[in-house]
């Protein structure tokens, strides 16, 4: 991967990306309202449309588009509730990255500790809500 001081690759935005994706799942609320639903919903729709890595903006696009995976706001239909909860919104961002990682030929995340790496880790949480 290439320096500190030279524009970004593939590899460098991508970590960068996660890095920002995961925090925004370990800061979203445990109790969200519609209005942060909508926002969240729509905040992604358009990261998928405008991520500067354009074959990856387009399978993201499509692996959020499969049934099982779509973010819905309201309640009711066939998908996995997953704004509406950090918990689940966390899962969520895990299983995304994920089909990258199985994409990529890399290693599998263990979905069960996204919030110990991205919010609690490192004495870094203060677990106060
Ligand atoms: P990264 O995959 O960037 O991961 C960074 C850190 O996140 C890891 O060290 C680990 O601690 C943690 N982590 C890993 N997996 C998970 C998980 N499932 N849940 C929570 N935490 C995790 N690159 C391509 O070459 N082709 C693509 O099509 C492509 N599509 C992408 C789509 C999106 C939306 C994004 C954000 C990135 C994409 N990338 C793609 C970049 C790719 O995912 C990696 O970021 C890049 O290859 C650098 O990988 P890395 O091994 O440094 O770690």
């Amino acid at each position: 991967t290439l320096s500190e001081e030279c524009p970004p690759d593939v590899q460098a935005l991508g970590r960068s990306a996660w890095t920002f994706l995961h925090t925004l799942s370990a800061n979203y609320p445990k109790n969200p309202t519609q209005e942060e639903k909508s926002d969240m919903k729509q905040f992604l729709g358009l990261f998928g449309k405008l991520y500067p890595c354009w074959v990856c903006a387009e399978d993201f696009r499509e692996w959020m588009d499969r049934p099982e995976n779509k973010l819905q706001v309201g309640s009711g239909g066939k998908g996995g509730n997953w704004l509406n909860s950090r918990e689940r919104f966390g899962l969520w961002m895990c299983m995304a990255h994920n089909a990258v990682n199985t994409k990529l030929g890399k290693a599998e995340f263990d979905c069960r500790k996204w919030e110990e790496r991205w919010r609690t880790g490192c004495g870094v949480g203060e677990d106060v809500d």
